[in-house]
């Protein structure tokens, strides 16, 4: 009987981490991304499924008391949450899993210093390594959950000799780590009537407390110096260390799942913006405002403006169409009317598409994402590889709420702090409109030389009203 509950509980494991992997895979594709999300629940389905079978569950009311409150939470925040609050709920959700993995470890401590069990090396690395990267991630994940909130300043907060102070700290983390695992180590014949056991169990349990403390300390300390916009980043990296810190086989393979893939993202966040992780880590970015910079470069620079209307005509009589999308099309919510837009654009027989930089929006995938949501086609979305060649044989460019991800400067200005990133060579096409309320920076806070180049005419206002009035025209044009 126990030989058969144990092989269903292993096999169901494996089917979970096969599920898990596909479902992963076609994460990889907006077009498969649903099925791929629906694959991993089934997964994760089975998984709770099965560790319910395994003999050391005392209580199945307190979990399904759990499951259920979570459950529930899930459900509601999947359906209200904002698209463009979607970093801050992913940070939050973070933030729990590190909360969790510190708990658990603190708990198999706990009980295994109760209960007099024995302790090897390997036990209580796994102890320590959950403890402080849980509570790092933990704190860390609040602290970027405050800051895409605006709770906290965005700004990255820095004070004197904070590295300093950071690595002091975790170098702390560090000697309480050793000293757990060395106290704890040959407690093999643990007895609770044995002196040395006894005051070995109080130097550990005193070392893993601070630890505890520490790491909150550090995750925190860590994540403040850091810009609200690299929080996605950090996030990613924050969520790759959760999941190298769990114990049973399952959260194993989901953790190594979880981490390989967190830490991939987060190569490849840093890669399009060409910028390393120690710089999104260490570098401050958006510290110092570039203001200064922006209004000499501004200077004498002419802005030219355009109407609705003139927008419209613009469209109508456009044999190709580029739909450059960014952040301010998320702020805006305006992924409904620019598909409005862009269906009447190809009843009149305009040839329209989309083009999507990688790190266009404020998290990976942010515009596949409101697009998919508007139902745009997903063969109309390009990506900058295989659209960067067609701008100059377009007639317009529409550019809504992006800002860095088409300014020249990445490619043409070595002295720019985003040059190297890759960008829409949007300037390359015959006419480019810009949709956006102001002259205002975007993420990186700088100048855009676009806005004043002899093609470019500014469209300004929410991105959501100018498209509206713009389809309006076009209707009477
Ligand atoms: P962006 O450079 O941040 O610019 C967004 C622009 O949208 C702003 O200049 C703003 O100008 C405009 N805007 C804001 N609200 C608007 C509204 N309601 N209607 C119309 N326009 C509006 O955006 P981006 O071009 O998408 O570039 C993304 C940036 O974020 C990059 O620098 C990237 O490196 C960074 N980043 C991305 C990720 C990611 O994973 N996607 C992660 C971290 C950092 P006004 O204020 O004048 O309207």
């Amino acid at each position: 009987m126990l030989d058969l509950r144990g092989s269903v509980i292993a096999s169901s494991y494996i089917v979970a981490a096969v599920l898990f992997i596909f479902g992963l895979k076609q994460l990889s594709s907006p077009s498969t991304a649903r099925s791929g999300n629906r694959l991993a629940a089934i997964g994760m389905a089975i998984a709770l499924a099965a560790t319910l079978l395994d003999r050391q569950i005392v209580s199945f009311w307190t979990i399904a008391i759990g499951t259920l409150i979570g459950a529930v939470m899930g459900v509601y925040f999947g359906r209200t949450v904002q698209m463009t609050a979607m970093p801050q709920m992913v940070a939050l959700f973070n933030g729990m899993g590190g909360a969790t993995a510190a708990l658990v470890s603190v708990a198999e401590f706990l009980r295994l210093t109760r209960t007099g069990e024995s302790m090897g090396a390997g036990e209580a690395t796994s102890i320590v390594l959950g403890t402080a990267i849980g509570a790092v991630s933990f704190t860390g994940s609040i602290i970027a959950f405050g800051k895409l909130q605006e709770i906290l300043p965005g700004k990255p907060l820095q004070f004197p000799l904070q590295r300093l102070v950071n690595g002091l700290i975790l170098l702390a983390v560090i000697v309480l780590g050793v000293i757990v695992v060395s106290s704890t180590n040959g407690m093999f014949a643990f007895s609770l009537a044995d002196q040395s056991s006894l005051s070995a169990l109080a130097t550990a349990s005193g070392a893993l407390w601070i630890l505890f403390g520490a790491a909150l300390l550090l995750g925190a300390m860590f994540v403040l110096p850091i810009g609200g916009g690299d929080m996605p980043v950090v996030i990613s990296i924050l969520n790759s260390l959760t999941g190298f810190v769990l114990h049973n086989q399952m959260l194993v393979v989901a953790g190594v799942l979880v981490g390989a893939s967190g830490t991939l993202l987060t190569l490849l966040m840093s890669t399009a913006m060409n910028r390393s992780v120690a710089n999104v880590l260490f570098g401050a970015f958006g510290a110092t405002g570039n203001d200064l910079a922006a209004s000499a470069s501004a200077v004498g620079h002419t802005v030219r403006q355009t109407t609705p209307e003139d927008t419209a005509i613009a469209l109508a009589y456009a044999r190709s169409v580029v739909i450059v999308p960014g952040y301010g099309l998320a702020v805006a919510e305006a992924q409904h009317t620019v598909r409005e837009l862009a269906t009447d654009l190809e009843s009149r027989g305009v040839n329209v598409k989309y083009a999507i930089h990688p790190v266009a929006g404020r998290m990976p995938g942010h515009m596949n994402v409101l697009l998919a949501e508007a139902n745009v086609p997903y063969d109309q979305l390009l990506e900058m590889d295989q659209v960067n060649g067609q701008f100059p044989q377009t007639d317009v460019v529409l550019v809504v709420g992006a800002n860095d991800v088409v300014n020249p400067a990445a490619r043409d200005d070595p002295s720019s702090p985003i040059y190297g990133m890759p960008i829409l060579d949007v300037d390359r096409a015959r006419n480019i409109i810009v949709l956006k309320r102001s002259m205002g920076h975007g993420f990186a806070g700088i100048d855009n030389a676009l806005f004043y180049h002899e093609k470019t005419r500014m469209l300004f206002g929410d991105a959501r009203q100018s498209l509206t009035q713009v389809g309006q025209a076009l209707k009477s044009a």
